[in-house]
Protein backbone atom coordinates (compact mmCIF):
# COMPACT_ATOMS: atom_id res chain seq x y z
CA UNK A 1 0.00 0.00 0.00
CA UNK A 2 1.34 3.52 -1.07
CA UNK A 3 0.41 6.20 1.18
CA UNK A 4 -0.15 9.41 -0.82
CA UNK A 5 -1.08 13.13 0.45
CA UNK A 6 -2.93 13.78 -2.50
CA UNK A 7 -5.20 10.96 -5.59
CA UNK A 8 -6.38 13.06 -8.06
CA UNK A 9 -8.81 10.57 -10.25
CA UNK A 10 -9.15 12.27 -13.97
CA UNK A 11 -6.73 13.88 -15.78
CA UNK A 12 -9.55 16.40 -17.80
CA UNK A 13 -9.84 20.19 -16.51
CA UNK A 14 -11.34 19.42 -13.59
CA UNK A 15 -8.39 17.11 -12.19
CA UNK A 16 -5.16 18.31 -14.20
CA UNK A 17 -5.61 22.22 -13.03
CA UNK A 18 -6.20 20.95 -9.47
CA UNK A 19 -3.18 18.78 -10.16
CA UNK A 20 -0.78 21.95 -10.65
CA UNK A 21 -2.16 23.96 -7.90
CA UNK A 22 -1.62 20.65 -5.50
CA UNK A 23 2.01 20.80 -6.92
CA UNK A 24 2.74 24.52 -6.14
CA UNK A 25 1.20 24.18 -2.48
CA UNK A 26 3.75 21.32 -1.88
CA UNK A 27 0.66 18.58 -1.73
CA UNK A 28 2.35 15.86 -4.02
CA UNK A 29 -0.10 14.70 -6.10
CA UNK A 30 -1.12 11.46 -7.90
CA UNK A 31 -2.98 11.67 -10.90
CA UNK A 32 -4.85 8.90 -12.17
CA UNK A 33 -5.72 8.21 -15.82
CA UNK A 34 -7.05 5.65 -17.80
CA UNK A 35 -7.07 7.21 -21.51
CA UNK A 36 -5.33 10.79 -22.30
CA UNK A 37 -4.08 13.92 -20.33
CA UNK A 38 -6.68 16.71 -20.84
CA UNK A 39 -10.19 14.61 -20.47
CA UNK A 40 -13.00 14.98 -22.97
CA UNK A 41 -11.96 18.95 -23.38
CA UNK A 42 -8.65 18.14 -25.14
CA UNK A 43 -9.48 14.99 -26.57
CA UNK A 44 -13.05 15.11 -27.19
CA UNK A 45 -14.76 18.06 -26.94
CA UNK A 46 -13.48 22.17 -26.83
CA UNK A 47 -10.11 22.02 -28.13
CA UNK A 48 -10.94 19.54 -31.53
CA UNK A 49 -14.50 21.90 -31.74
CA UNK A 50 -12.85 24.96 -31.55
CA UNK A 51 -10.15 23.81 -34.25
CA UNK A 52 -13.12 22.26 -36.39
CA UNK A 53 -14.74 26.30 -36.35
CA UNK A 54 -11.59 27.91 -36.90
CA UNK A 55 -11.46 25.88 -40.45
CA UNK A 56 -15.65 26.55 -40.79
CA UNK A 57 -14.93 30.00 -40.21
CA UNK A 58 -11.79 30.80 -42.58
CA UNK A 59 -14.03 28.77 -45.33
CA UNK A 60 -17.19 30.66 -44.32
CA UNK A 61 -14.94 33.90 -45.00
CA UNK A 62 -13.78 32.90 -48.08
CA UNK A 63 -16.82 31.95 -49.33
CA UNK A 64 -17.99 35.55 -49.00
CA UNK A 65 -14.60 37.26 -49.58
CA UNK A 66 -15.98 39.26 -52.61
CA UNK A 67 -18.04 42.03 -50.63
CA UNK A 68 -14.44 42.72 -49.48
CA UNK A 69 -12.96 42.68 -52.99
CA UNK A 70 -10.93 39.55 -52.27
CA UNK A 71 -12.03 36.58 -55.04
CA UNK A 72 -10.79 33.28 -54.38
CA UNK A 73 -11.66 29.53 -55.74
CA UNK A 74 -13.39 28.03 -51.96
CA UNK A 75 -12.54 24.48 -51.59
CA UNK A 76 -11.76 22.62 -48.69
CA UNK A 77 -10.53 18.58 -48.01
CA UNK A 78 -12.30 17.42 -45.05
CA UNK A 79 -9.86 14.75 -44.19
CA UNK A 80 -7.15 17.47 -43.74
CA UNK A 81 -9.64 19.72 -41.52
CA UNK A 82 -9.93 16.65 -39.08
CA UNK A 83 -5.80 16.65 -38.92
CA UNK A 84 -6.05 20.28 -38.26
CA UNK A 85 -8.26 19.38 -35.33
CA UNK A 86 -5.82 16.31 -34.52
CA UNK A 87 -2.60 18.78 -34.62
CA UNK A 88 -4.69 21.24 -32.53
CA UNK A 89 -5.19 17.93 -29.51
CA UNK A 90 -2.01 16.57 -29.51
CA UNK A 91 0.02 19.97 -29.28
CA UNK A 92 -2.51 21.00 -25.82
CA UNK A 93 -1.44 17.34 -25.28
CA UNK A 94 1.96 18.07 -24.80
CA UNK A 95 1.36 21.23 -23.10
CA UNK A 96 -0.15 18.97 -20.51
CA UNK A 97 2.88 16.81 -20.41
CA UNK A 98 5.09 19.82 -20.14
CA UNK A 99 3.09 21.16 -16.84
CA UNK A 100 3.22 17.70 -14.95
CA UNK A 101 7.34 17.34 -16.25
CA UNK A 102 7.99 20.83 -15.03
CA UNK A 103 5.68 20.63 -11.40
CA UNK A 104 6.99 17.09 -10.46
CA UNK A 105 3.17 15.66 -11.01
CA UNK A 106 3.40 11.43 -11.11
CA UNK A 107 0.73 10.61 -13.14
CA UNK A 108 -0.32 6.58 -13.26
CA UNK A 109 -1.96 5.40 -16.52
CA UNK A 110 -4.52 2.94 -15.97
CA UNK A 111 -8.63 2.88 -13.93
CA UNK A 112 -8.94 3.74 -10.27
CA UNK A 113 -11.08 1.66 -7.88
CA UNK A 114 -11.96 2.68 -4.43
CA UNK A 115 -11.46 -0.43 -2.22
CA UNK A 116 -12.08 1.50 0.85
CA UNK A 117 -12.94 4.77 1.72
CA UNK A 118 -9.46 6.45 1.41
CA UNK A 119 -7.79 3.22 -0.64
CA UNK A 120 -8.19 3.06 -4.24
CA UNK A 121 -6.43 0.37 -6.48
CA UNK A 122 -4.78 1.10 -9.96
CA UNK A 123 -3.81 -2.34 -11.73
CA UNK A 124 -1.15 -3.64 -9.35
CA UNK A 125 -0.91 -0.43 -6.62
CA UNK A 126 -3.05 0.06 -4.10
CA UNK A 127 -2.75 3.51 -2.52
CA UNK A 128 -3.92 4.97 0.83
CA UNK A 129 -4.46 8.47 0.46
CA UNK A 130 -4.96 11.38 2.70
CA UNK A 131 -7.14 13.27 0.46
CA UNK A 132 -8.91 12.47 -2.87
CA UNK A 133 -10.04 14.84 -5.59
CA UNK A 134 -12.62 12.48 -7.89
CA UNK A 135 -12.75 14.10 -11.82
CA UNK A 136 -13.76 11.46 -13.70
CA UNK A 137 -16.06 13.78 -15.94
CA UNK A 138 -18.86 12.79 -18.59
CA UNK A 139 -19.88 10.66 -20.69
CA UNK A 140 -22.29 10.71 -23.68
CA UNK A 141 -26.08 10.10 -22.64
CA UNK A 142 -27.17 7.54 -24.41
CA UNK A 143 -31.04 7.46 -25.32
CA UNK A 144 -32.67 3.85 -26.29
CA UNK A 145 -34.80 4.51 -28.90
CA UNK A 146 -31.87 6.03 -31.34
CA UNK A 147 -28.38 4.45 -29.34
CA UNK A 148 -25.68 5.48 -30.93
CA UNK A 149 -23.73 2.54 -33.24
CA UNK A 150 -21.01 5.21 -33.91
CA UNK A 151 -21.96 4.65 -38.29
CA UNK A 152 -25.21 5.61 -38.96
CA UNK A 153 -26.08 7.13 -35.49
CA UNK A 154 -23.23 9.19 -34.23
CA UNK A 155 -21.96 10.93 -30.91
CA UNK A 156 -19.29 14.44 -30.62
CA UNK A 157 -17.24 11.59 -30.10
CA UNK A 158 -17.41 10.20 -33.71
CA UNK A 159 -18.94 13.34 -35.74
CA UNK A 160 -15.22 15.38 -34.49
CA UNK A 161 -12.74 13.14 -36.43
CA UNK A 162 -14.88 11.13 -39.00
CA UNK A 163 -13.18 10.47 -42.15
CA UNK A 164 -15.89 11.89 -44.54
CA UNK A 165 -18.98 13.79 -44.50
CA UNK A 166 -22.41 12.78 -44.80
CA UNK A 167 -24.65 14.46 -47.49
CA UNK A 168 -27.04 14.97 -44.54
CA UNK A 169 -27.83 14.68 -40.67
CA UNK A 170 -30.36 14.81 -38.41
CA UNK A 171 -29.30 16.59 -34.99
CA UNK A 172 -31.27 15.98 -32.07
CA UNK A 173 -30.69 18.02 -29.53
CA UNK A 174 -30.13 21.76 -30.37
CA UNK A 175 -28.33 22.46 -26.99
CA UNK A 176 -24.63 23.53 -26.98
CA UNK A 177 -22.83 20.29 -28.70
CA UNK A 178 -25.89 20.29 -31.53
CA UNK A 179 -25.54 24.14 -32.67
CA UNK A 180 -21.57 23.87 -32.71
CA UNK A 181 -21.82 21.01 -35.22
CA UNK A 182 -24.73 22.16 -36.75
CA UNK A 183 -22.68 24.94 -37.91
CA UNK A 184 -19.38 22.94 -38.80
CA UNK A 185 -21.16 20.38 -40.89
CA UNK A 186 -23.66 22.90 -42.83
CA UNK A 187 -20.42 25.26 -43.14
CA UNK A 188 -18.76 22.35 -45.18
CA UNK A 189 -21.51 21.69 -46.87
CA UNK A 190 -23.67 19.30 -45.45
CA UNK A 191 -27.59 19.32 -45.34
CA UNK A 192 -28.42 19.80 -41.24
CA UNK A 193 -32.15 19.39 -39.78
CA UNK A 194 -31.67 19.91 -35.86
CA UNK A 195 -34.74 18.45 -33.62
CA UNK A 196 -34.94 20.07 -30.24
CA UNK A 197 -37.32 18.98 -27.81
CA UNK A 198 -37.65 22.79 -26.10
CA UNK A 199 -39.64 25.93 -27.72
CA UNK A 200 -36.52 26.40 -29.14
CA UNK A 201 -32.47 25.68 -30.00
CA UNK A 202 -30.45 26.68 -26.96
CA UNK A 203 -33.21 27.01 -24.92
CA UNK A 204 -30.84 27.26 -21.67
CA UNK A 205 -30.26 31.31 -23.21
CA UNK A 206 -32.10 34.46 -23.20
CA UNK A 207 -34.88 33.86 -25.38
CA UNK A 208 -33.48 36.65 -28.03
CA UNK A 209 -30.10 35.16 -27.99
CA UNK A 210 -32.07 31.92 -29.28
CA UNK A 211 -34.27 33.34 -31.57
CA UNK A 212 -31.42 35.58 -33.03
CA UNK A 213 -29.37 32.43 -33.53
CA UNK A 214 -32.10 30.50 -35.03
CA UNK A 215 -32.67 33.44 -37.25
CA UNK A 216 -28.58 33.08 -38.48
CA UNK A 217 -29.38 28.98 -38.80
CA UNK A 218 -32.06 29.51 -41.10
CA UNK A 219 -30.19 31.65 -43.45
CA UNK A 220 -27.63 28.94 -43.49
CA UNK A 221 -30.79 26.67 -44.69
CA UNK A 222 -30.18 24.72 -41.27
CA UNK A 223 -33.69 23.32 -40.64
CA UNK A 224 -35.04 23.46 -37.49
CA UNK A 225 -37.63 21.33 -35.68
CA UNK A 226 -38.03 23.17 -31.86
CA UNK A 227 -40.84 21.70 -29.42
CA UNK A 228 -41.10 18.54 -31.09
CA UNK A 229 -39.72 15.05 -29.61
CA UNK A 230 -38.49 12.30 -31.57
CA UNK A 231 -40.77 9.10 -31.51
CA UNK A 232 -37.84 6.85 -33.03
CA UNK A 233 -35.05 6.55 -35.34
CA UNK A 234 -35.06 3.50 -38.17
CA UNK A 235 -33.27 2.34 -40.76
CA UNK A 236 -34.99 2.29 -44.47
CA UNK A 237 -32.21 1.21 -47.30
CA UNK A 238 -29.45 3.25 -46.96
CA UNK A 239 -31.37 6.05 -44.62
CA UNK A 240 -31.71 6.74 -41.38
CA UNK A 241 -35.54 7.88 -40.72
CA UNK A 242 -36.04 10.55 -37.57
CA UNK A 243 -39.50 9.88 -36.83
CA UNK A 244 -40.76 12.66 -34.88
CA UNK A 245 -43.99 12.99 -32.91
CA UNK A 246 -45.77 15.30 -34.52
CA UNK A 247 -45.72 12.68 -37.35
CA UNK A 248 -43.09 14.92 -39.78
CA UNK A 249 -40.36 12.43 -41.19
CA UNK A 250 -36.75 13.26 -41.90
CA UNK A 251 -34.62 11.02 -43.70
CA UNK A 252 -30.86 11.30 -43.57
CA UNK A 253 -27.52 9.75 -44.00
CA UNK A 254 -26.56 9.90 -40.41
CA UNK A 255 -27.91 11.10 -37.48
CA UNK A 256 -26.12 12.64 -34.06
CA UNK A 257 -27.29 12.52 -31.06
CA UNK A 258 -26.58 14.98 -28.71
CA UNK A 259 -29.07 15.27 -25.86
CA UNK A 260 -26.60 15.61 -23.29
CA UNK A 261 -23.98 13.58 -20.67
CA UNK A 262 -24.44 11.89 -17.93
CA UNK A 263 -21.22 11.53 -15.25
CA UNK A 264 -18.88 8.76 -15.76
CA UNK A 265 -18.78 6.95 -12.25
CA UNK A 266 -18.96 3.44 -13.87
CA UNK A 267 -16.36 0.94 -12.49
CA UNK A 268 -15.09 3.52 -10.02
CA UNK A 269 -16.28 1.27 -6.91
CA UNK A 270 -18.08 4.13 -5.34
CA UNK A 271 -20.00 1.84 -3.17
CA UNK A 272 -16.91 0.58 -1.52
CA UNK A 273 -15.75 3.87 -0.21
CA UNK A 274 -19.65 4.73 0.50
CA UNK A 275 -19.74 7.80 -1.60
CA UNK A 276 -23.22 9.07 -2.29
CA UNK A 277 -24.36 9.81 -5.57
CA UNK A 278 -28.10 11.58 -6.29
CA UNK A 279 -30.99 10.27 -8.61
CA UNK A 280 -29.20 11.35 -11.77
CA UNK A 281 -25.78 9.26 -10.33
CA UNK A 282 -24.11 12.91 -9.90
CA UNK A 283 -21.81 12.24 -7.12
CA UNK A 284 -22.99 14.49 -4.13
CA UNK A 285 -21.18 17.22 -2.77
CA UNK A 286 -21.69 20.56 -0.48
CA UNK A 287 -21.00 23.92 -1.99
CA UNK A 288 -16.64 22.72 -0.82
CA UNK A 289 -16.90 19.78 -3.29
CA UNK A 290 -16.67 17.55 0.34
CA UNK A 291 -18.66 14.23 -0.87
CA UNK A 292 -19.89 12.40 1.73
CA UNK A 293 -17.07 10.71 3.02
CA UNK A 294 -14.43 12.72 4.50
CA UNK A 295 -11.50 13.72 2.98
CA UNK A 296 -12.93 12.97 -0.37
CA UNK A 297 -13.62 15.48 -2.87
CA UNK A 298 -15.32 15.60 -6.58
CA UNK A 299 -15.46 18.60 -9.36
CA UNK A 300 -16.44 19.16 -12.56
CA UNK A 301 -19.18 17.04 -14.81
CA UNK A 302 -19.47 14.56 -12.44
CA UNK A 303 -21.21 16.41 -9.65
CA UNK A 304 -24.37 18.69 -10.83
CA UNK A 305 -22.64 21.86 -11.36
CA UNK A 306 -22.45 22.79 -14.87
CA UNK A 307 -20.52 20.63 -17.45
CA UNK A 308 -18.03 23.25 -18.25
CA UNK A 309 -14.68 22.71 -18.72
CA UNK A 310 -13.45 26.25 -17.10
CA UNK A 311 -16.10 25.38 -14.03
CA UNK A 312 -14.54 22.18 -13.40
CA UNK A 313 -10.97 24.31 -13.49
CA UNK A 314 -12.09 26.70 -11.20
CA UNK A 315 -13.85 23.53 -8.77
CA UNK A 316 -10.34 21.78 -8.97
CA UNK A 317 -8.70 24.98 -7.91
CA UNK A 318 -10.61 25.70 -5.41
CA UNK A 319 -11.04 22.34 -3.56
CA UNK A 320 -7.03 22.18 -3.74
CA UNK A 321 -6.57 25.19 -1.82
CA UNK A 322 -9.11 24.34 0.74
CA UNK A 323 -7.44 20.95 1.03
CA UNK A 324 -3.97 23.33 1.73
CA UNK A 325 -5.69 24.78 4.11
CA UNK A 326 -6.65 27.86 2.54
CA UNK A 327 -9.92 30.56 2.86
CA UNK A 328 -11.43 29.86 0.18
CA UNK A 329 -14.47 31.79 -0.96
CA UNK A 330 -17.73 29.59 -2.40
CA UNK A 331 -17.62 29.01 -6.12
CA UNK A 332 -20.63 31.95 -7.33
CA UNK A 333 -22.34 29.53 -10.47
CA UNK A 334 -24.22 33.42 -11.22
CA UNK A 335 -20.99 34.28 -12.12
CA UNK A 336 -19.95 31.45 -14.73
CA UNK A 337 -20.38 32.59 -17.73
CA UNK A 338 -21.56 29.96 -20.82
CA UNK A 339 -19.78 30.17 -24.15
CA UNK A 340 -21.21 29.11 -27.54
CA UNK A 341 -18.42 28.98 -30.64
CA UNK A 342 -20.89 28.41 -33.43
CA UNK A 343 -21.37 31.47 -35.78
CA UNK A 344 -22.95 33.87 -34.73
CA UNK A 345 -20.84 33.19 -31.33
CA UNK A 346 -23.22 33.51 -27.82
CA UNK A 347 -21.99 34.31 -24.37
CA UNK A 348 -23.36 34.97 -21.65
CA UNK A 349 -23.18 35.84 -17.78
CA UNK A 350 -26.02 36.43 -14.88
CA UNK A 351 -29.97 36.41 -15.25
CA UNK A 352 -31.61 36.42 -18.51
CA UNK A 353 -34.34 39.02 -18.86
CA UNK A 354 -36.79 36.18 -18.49
CA UNK A 355 -35.29 34.48 -15.01
CA UNK A 356 -34.76 38.21 -13.81
CA UNK A 357 -38.37 39.03 -14.06
CA UNK A 358 -39.36 35.69 -12.90
CA UNK A 359 -37.10 36.87 -9.94
CA UNK A 360 -39.16 39.74 -9.72
CA UNK A 361 -36.27 42.09 -10.09
CA UNK A 362 -37.25 45.51 -11.77
CA UNK A 363 -35.02 45.26 -14.49
CA UNK A 364 -33.81 47.73 -17.53
CA UNK A 365 -32.48 46.12 -20.37
CA UNK A 366 -30.09 47.90 -22.60
CA UNK A 367 -29.08 46.62 -26.52
CA UNK A 368 -26.81 47.49 -29.08
CA UNK A 369 -26.65 46.15 -32.21
CA UNK A 370 -23.06 45.06 -33.85
CA UNK A 371 -24.91 46.29 -37.46
CA UNK A 372 -23.96 50.20 -35.70
CA UNK A 373 -20.41 49.13 -34.41
CA UNK A 374 -17.71 50.81 -36.54
CA UNK A 375 -15.43 47.74 -36.52
CA UNK A 376 -18.07 45.24 -37.11
CA UNK A 377 -19.08 47.36 -40.28
CA UNK A 378 -15.91 47.30 -41.59
CA UNK A 379 -15.20 43.74 -40.91
CA UNK A 380 -18.36 42.28 -42.47
CA UNK A 381 -19.69 41.12 -38.53
CA UNK A 382 -22.31 43.04 -38.52
CA UNK A 383 -24.45 39.91 -37.09
CA UNK A 384 -26.22 40.03 -33.22
CA UNK A 385 -26.24 42.21 -30.27
CA UNK A 386 -24.98 42.76 -26.53
CA UNK A 387 -27.75 43.28 -24.68
CA UNK A 388 -27.25 44.17 -20.46
CA UNK A 389 -29.58 43.39 -17.56
CA UNK A 390 -29.43 45.75 -14.45
CA UNK A 391 -31.35 46.41 -11.60
CA UNK A 392 -33.32 49.59 -12.73
CA UNK A 393 -32.70 51.61 -9.78
CA UNK A 394 -28.94 51.78 -9.58
CA UNK A 395 -28.22 50.31 -12.76
CA UNK A 396 -26.17 47.56 -11.20
CA UNK A 397 -25.22 44.97 -14.02
CA UNK A 398 -27.41 41.55 -13.20
CA UNK A 399 -26.53 39.61 -16.70
CA UNK A 400 -25.13 39.78 -20.10
CA UNK A 401 -26.12 38.31 -23.10
CA UNK A 402 -23.84 38.81 -26.47
CA UNK A 403 -25.02 36.89 -29.78
CA UNK A 404 -22.33 38.17 -33.14
CA UNK A 405 -18.59 37.55 -34.03
CA UNK A 406 -16.24 37.31 -30.94
CA UNK A 407 -18.85 36.89 -28.70
CA UNK A 408 -17.19 34.55 -26.37
CA UNK A 409 -13.85 36.87 -26.02
CA UNK A 410 -16.45 39.91 -25.29
CA UNK A 411 -17.89 38.67 -22.50
CA UNK A 412 -14.96 38.95 -20.30
CA UNK A 413 -15.42 42.90 -20.24
CA UNK A 414 -18.74 41.83 -17.53
CA UNK A 415 -17.07 39.21 -15.70
CA UNK A 416 -14.93 41.06 -12.99
CA UNK A 417 -17.93 44.07 -13.31
CA UNK A 418 -19.81 41.46 -12.52
CA UNK A 419 -18.46 40.18 -10.10
CA UNK A 420 -16.80 43.93 -7.98
CA UNK A 421 -21.01 44.64 -8.61
CA UNK A 422 -20.17 47.29 -11.17
CA UNK A 423 -23.28 49.16 -12.24
CA UNK A 424 -23.66 50.14 -16.28
CA UNK A 425 -22.20 53.83 -15.01
CA UNK A 426 -19.26 52.15 -14.06
CA UNK A 427 -18.92 50.61 -17.76
CA UNK A 428 -19.89 54.05 -19.31
CA UNK A 429 -17.33 55.86 -17.48
CA UNK A 430 -14.58 53.19 -18.87
CA UNK A 431 -13.30 54.99 -21.87
CA UNK A 432 -13.64 51.98 -24.35
CA UNK A 433 -11.22 51.77 -27.50
CA UNK A 434 -12.47 52.91 -30.75
CA UNK A 435 -12.83 50.98 -33.21
CA UNK A 436 -13.61 47.88 -31.48
CA UNK A 437 -16.34 45.26 -31.45
CA UNK A 438 -16.84 46.18 -27.03
CA UNK A 439 -17.79 49.63 -27.98
CA UNK A 440 -20.89 47.51 -28.45
CA UNK A 441 -21.30 46.49 -24.85
CA UNK A 442 -20.70 50.72 -23.87
CA UNK A 443 -23.35 51.03 -26.12
CA UNK A 444 -25.24 48.35 -24.67
CA UNK A 445 -25.15 50.28 -20.81
CA UNK A 446 -25.96 53.62 -22.48
CA UNK A 447 -28.91 52.11 -24.01
CA UNK A 448 -30.45 50.65 -20.76
CA UNK A 449 -30.45 54.61 -19.31
CA UNK A 450 -31.86 55.78 -22.61
CA UNK A 451 -28.49 57.59 -23.57
CA UNK A 452 -27.47 55.31 -26.96
CA UNK A 453 -24.86 57.66 -28.67
CA UNK A 454 -24.46 55.57 -32.35
CA UNK A 455 -28.01 54.68 -32.53
P1 LIG B 1 -27.17 20.32 -23.62
O1 LIG B 1 -27.79 20.02 -22.31
O2 LIG B 1 -26.45 21.58 -23.83
O3 LIG B 1 -28.26 20.21 -24.77
C1 LIG B 1 -29.04 19.08 -24.98
C2 LIG B 1 -30.30 19.53 -25.68
O4 LIG B 1 -31.01 18.38 -26.11
C3 LIG B 1 -31.24 20.31 -24.76
O5 LIG B 1 -31.58 21.52 -25.39
C4 LIG B 1 -32.44 19.38 -24.61
O6 LIG B 1 -33.65 20.08 -24.49
C5 LIG B 1 -32.39 18.57 -25.90
N1 LIG B 1 -32.96 17.25 -25.82
C6 LIG B 1 -32.86 16.34 -24.81
N2 LIG B 1 -33.51 15.19 -25.14
C7 LIG B 1 -34.02 15.38 -26.39
C8 LIG B 1 -34.77 14.55 -27.29
N3 LIG B 1 -35.11 13.31 -26.95
N4 LIG B 1 -35.15 15.07 -28.48
C9 LIG B 1 -34.78 16.33 -28.83
N5 LIG B 1 -34.06 17.15 -28.01
C10 LIG B 1 -33.68 16.67 -26.82
O7 LIG B 1 -26.22 19.05 -23.91
P2 LIG B 1 -25.12 18.84 -25.03
O8 LIG B 1 -25.27 19.84 -26.11
O9 LIG B 1 -25.17 17.38 -25.35
O10 LIG B 1 -23.78 19.14 -24.24
C11 LIG B 1 -23.43 18.36 -23.08
C12 LIG B 1 -22.72 19.18 -22.05
O11 LIG B 1 -21.45 19.57 -22.55
C13 LIG B 1 -23.49 20.43 -21.72
O12 LIG B 1 -23.58 20.57 -20.32
C14 LIG B 1 -22.68 21.52 -22.32
O13 LIG B 1 -22.72 22.72 -21.56
C15 LIG B 1 -21.27 20.95 -22.38
N6 LIG B 1 -20.59 21.52 -23.53
C16 LIG B 1 -20.19 22.81 -23.48
C17 LIG B 1 -19.60 23.38 -24.59
C18 LIG B 1 -19.19 24.82 -24.53
O14 LIG B 1 -19.06 25.36 -23.45
N7 LIG B 1 -19.01 25.48 -25.66
C19 LIG B 1 -19.45 22.67 -25.76
C20 LIG B 1 -19.89 21.37 -25.79
C21 LIG B 1 -20.46 20.80 -24.66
Amino acid sequence: MEKVKLLIIGAGPGGYVAAIRAAQLGLDPVVVERLDLGGTCLNKGCIPTKALIAAAEVYDAVLNSKTMGVFCEPSFDWIKVVEHAKNAVSKNRKGIQFLFKKNKIRLVNGVAEFTGTKTVRVGEIEFDAQNIIIATGSKVKDIPVFAVDGEKIISSDHALFQEKLPESIAVIGGGVIGVEMAYIYSTFGVNVTIIEALETIIPFEDHEVSKELTKEFKKKKIKIYAGVCVEKVVKRDSKMVVILNNGVEIEVDQVLSSVGRSPNTDGLGLDNAGIETDERGFIRTDSCFRTSVEGVYAVGDVIATPMLAHTAEHEGISTVEQIAGKDVSPVDYHLNPGCIYCQPSVASIGYSEREAVEKGIEIKVGKFPFSANGKAVASNHTTGFVKVITEAEAGKIIGAHIIGYGATDLISEFLPAMKLGATVHDIIESIHPHPTLCEATLEAALNSIGRTIHM
